[in-house]
């Protein structure tokens, strides 16, 4: 048998001491003089020349990769502490701190990723040659191409000086707006007063009554301060265009296409292919409505329980779970796996100040990783736990690449993750014991698809939309709704009987400066995900090596390349998306052939 796994973390083996460590107030110390240094480094280089310049452009670069290294160990770490103890206050000063150390490298940074840009284009072809910087082409040709695309130095630094308040501070005056909000609710017989995050929650509430009651209530008071969300969308979203207008981008798109590393044709051909195979999730949708007793699908109803999965696992249980059904797939999987439980890399207990939600991070120095996340014994934490165990995987797959080439996009991010997740998810619909527990886990499936190809579908559309008619104008409240509707009703493909016109002022993801277009890169990682999924099924445990051979290139290239290279699958066609579709669209079918047959 397997020993028994602890619940709680090892960070002591990192800093011990937590946020009183003095070997990281030492690794903070150290932060300033190698900084010092860096900048110097920095100020000094000078645009290449010649290709004899190679020899500074390698001793620069593994300068950048020192310090990244250095600030990432005590920034991941100080993240653990954040999240297992919210009420820790020293670790929240650490954080400050190191976050300064962190702008500090990343100015110095743009400052050599702006010489490069101006060497000559013959000098850049000789030096990319140069045996020491081949590994590094991909990057060097990304940081240039980056900084092509911007206006000069000057005028840069002048947007981002200015981005600070006239930018950044509106998605933040936001935050402020939407954490001001409370709403009032009687909810299992006590009258409670929540914050939208609360309130949101109960979406998935087992009575239909506190459902309606949460999202109406939540409506009402998205209604009443809709001017001031309309005001801050229309200014975000003004700073944005005013920018690409200087920087000569004609399409809101380049931007988030340019940072997701794909061509437009590749997302035209994925939301192509999945508006062709709506149906299936329109007939689930119908289905459930049904199963509520109702004519059609309520959007607040859309998260709903249609039947309860009374299935539970010890943490002990759940774990073994997760190896057996990584060992199926591949012994180097199920090996790491086994590994982290062992080595005390997952914090997992659950007790009270802990964070919500879950992740994975990285210590680049120890090459180890941390899992967080609070688990009570549910198949969905089953699953999360097989995400997370999967991010870390990705990161150990990418342990012999230079760390500078280990930067993927968020349209990648998520395939490790969700091929692990995966991998355990079918096991427990195939070993479910009842026809109810199978109807549950199956529902759990599909309420992902159905964010993915149909909520998440639907924000996309909204959003180009709307990019559109700001480039004309100030929009108004009243068509940011009506905008909204018909979004909606083209993403669900009429599968719901009412919609969220205020689901814009909602979403957060609307109001994030750092990332444009926070929405179609979850949907690609989804799908790359279950398309290399269905591939692996397809060719048994043999594929583990190849499945490594791409994680490890997930950084050096665009997703289009990455495709050919490892799948020999060209991802501008629909018919390389429609193959992960076809999957979820299984999952539909079988949730309404189990329905038919228990009524
Ligand atoms: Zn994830």
């Amino acid at each position: 048998m397997t020993v028994k796994f602890s619940e709680v973390w090892d960070l002591d083996v990192l800093f011990p001491g937590g946020s009183n460590s003095k070997e990281l107030r030492l690794h903070m110390e150290n932060a300033g003089p190698k900084l010092d240094e860096f900048e110097t480094l920095a100020r000094n280089f000078q645009v290449p020349a010649s290709k004899e310049d190679a020899e500074q452009v390698v001793r620069l670069l593994e300068e950048v990769k020192n310090t990244m290294l250095h600030l990432h160990q005590s920034d991941a770490f100080i993240g653990c502490l954040m999240a297992q103890d919210t009420e820790d206050k020293k670790a929240a000063l650490l954080q400050s701190e190191a976050s300064s150390l962190g702008a500090r490298f990343q100015s110095a940074v743009q400052k050599v990723q702006q010489d490069l840009a101006k060497t000559e284009d013959d000098v850049w072809t000789n030096l990319l040659e140069d045996q020491s910087l081949r590994e590094f082409g991909f990057l060097l040709n990304e940081w240039r191409e980056e900084a092509k695309m911007q206006l000069s130095e000057k005028e840069e630094n002048l947007i981002t000086a200015l981005s600070v308040d006239g930018y950044h501070g509106w998605s933040q005056l936001y935050d402020m707006l939407v954490g001001e909000i409370k709403i009032t609710m009687t909810v299992d017989g006590k009258e409670k007063v929540l914050s939208v995050g609360q309130a949101n929650n109960l979406s998935s509430h087992s009575d239909a009554a506190v459902r309606q009651e949460s999202y109406e209530k939540l409506e009402a008071a998205w209604t009443e301060k809709e001017e001031f969300f309309a005001k801050t969308l229309n200014s975000i979203a003004g700073f944005r265009l005013a920018v690409y207008d200087k920087r000569g981008w004609e399409n809101p798109l380049q931007e988030p296409l340019h940072i997701n590393r794909m061509k437009e044709e590749t997302l035209n051909a994925m939301w192509g292919a999945i508006s062709k195979n709506k149906q299936p999730f329109v007939e689930y949708l119908n289905k459930k409505g049904a199963m509520l007793g109702k004519d059609g699908l309520d959007w607040y109803d859309v998260d709903a329980p249609v039947t309860e999965s009374t299935q539970q696992f010890s943490y002990q249980e759940g774990a073994e779970f997760i190896l057996k059904h990584f060992e199926k797939f591949g012994p180097e999987l199920a090996k790491f796996a086994e590994q982290a439980f062992e080595k005390g890399w997952i914090e997992a207990e659950d007790r009270p100040n802990k964070r919500p939600g879950g992740f994975c991070t990285g210590l680049p120095l120890t090459e180890e990783s941390r899992i967080f996340m609070t688990y009570s014994g549910s198949m969905s934490n089953v699953a999360t736990l097989a995400h997370e165990l999967g991010h870390a995987f990705h990161t150990y797959a990418l342990r012999p690449v230079h760390s500078l080439n280990r930067s993927y996009a968020m349209n990648v991010a998520e395939t490790a993750s969700t091929f692990a997740e995966m991998i355990v998810a079918d096991a427990a619909v195939k070993n479910a014991e009842t026809n109810e527990e199978k109807l549950a886990l199956l529902e759990d499936k599909l309420q992902r698809s159905v964010a993915f190809f149909m909520n998440i579908h639907s924000r996309f559309l909204f959003e180009t939309r709307f990019y559109e008619e700001r480039k004309k104008g100030v929009v108004s409240a009243e068509r940011l709704n009506e905008l909204m509707e018909e979004a909606q009703q083209e993403g669900f493909a009429g599968g719901l009987s009412s919609t969220h016109p205020h689901f814009w002022a909602s979403k957060l993801h609307f109001y994030i400066t750092d990332v444009p277009f926070y929405n179609f890169p979850y949907t690609f990682g989804y799908l790359f995900s279950l398309s290399i999924y269905a591939k692996a099924l397809e060719e048994g445990t043999g594929f583990e090596e190849k499945y490594m051979a791409l994680l490890r290139d997930t950084a050096i290239m665009t997703a289009e390349d990455l495709a050919m290279k490892h799948l020999g699958e060209d991802i501008t066609q629909q018919a390389f998306w429609e193959k992960g579709i076809a999957l979820c669209v299984k999952d539909a079918e079988e949730f309404i052939a189990l329905t038919s047959s228990v009524e």
